[in-house]
């Protein structure tokens, strides 16, 4: 699931100034309010990161994602696994490596912090002028993959850029941490409020693996074992 600044640039270049919003959709309060998410329990995020990621970034960033989170009672609990060099300069090298990364039985979901390196400062200087020129932008900030929704990647590390004013890594863990529990997007968070809440009835299917953390993906899969 590529973040909607990729396919939807100009709805939010419209919509972020106006409204205070999930990047993933609008939220509904009343209807959060109204549905019940059940007990609070926690899931566990194996990291891997990059050189200039440190555990203080980890720390940071899954602060604001669990401040978002205690809207459905649950919990991310970061464990860093290893620190590495990219597999590749392209978000598609990232999610292939994920892929073929094994999810170990300490972990329910796999995330890659991506740093920056000199090669993304001039990559980001190239499409800042196609940006300005075109008004389009190209980078991706994150993307999960939607062949079991567990393993994603976001950019951990921005600077000053124009990126901040569309932007942030914690915002994008947020909108990445949606598609981590199975949600698409979509204009209003109704559909995502039921289908996290339908993830975690999943919690008391007897088919589950007790030791991992079941999701529904994007396209509606039940994945109750955990992937590969
Ligand atoms: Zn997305």
């Amino acid at each position: 699931m590529f973040s909607p600044w990729i396919s939807r640039p100009f709805f939010l270049l419209f919509a972020i100034p106006v409204f205070s919003c999930t990047t993933i959709g609008f939220h509904e309060e009343t209807i959060r309010n109204s549905m019940a998410f059940g007990e609070e329990v926690s899931f566990r995020v194996c990291v891997i990161k990059e050189k200039g990621v440190d555990e203080e970034d980890v720390t940071t960033l899954f602060q604001a994602w669990n401040e978002e989170l205690r809207y459905y009672h649950l919990k991310a609990e970061p464990k860093v696994l290893a620190e590495m060099e990219r597999p590749g300069f392209y978000g598609s090298d990232i999610l292939d490596y994920l892929l073929s990364y094994p999810m170990l039985d300490s972990c329910d979901r796999l995330l890659y912090l991506k740093g920056r390196t000199w090669g993304d400062v001039f990559f980001e200087i190239v499409t800042l002028g196609i940006f300005a020129g075109v008004g389009l932008k190209l980078e991706v900030q994150g993307a999960v993959e939607g062949k079991t929704n567990t393993k994603g990647y976001i950019k951990a590390k921005y600077i000053s850029t124009i990126q901040l004013l569309f932007t942030s890594p914690k915002s994008t863990l947020i909108h990445e941490g949606y598609h981590l529990l199975g949600c698409g997007h979509q204009l209003w968070m109704k559909e995502c409020y039921e289908r996290i809440r339908d993830v975690k009835s999943l919690l008391n299917d007897p088919k589950r693996d007790p030791n991992f953390f079941p999701v529904i993906t994007t396209s509606g899969k039940k994945i109750l074992k955990r992937p590969i």
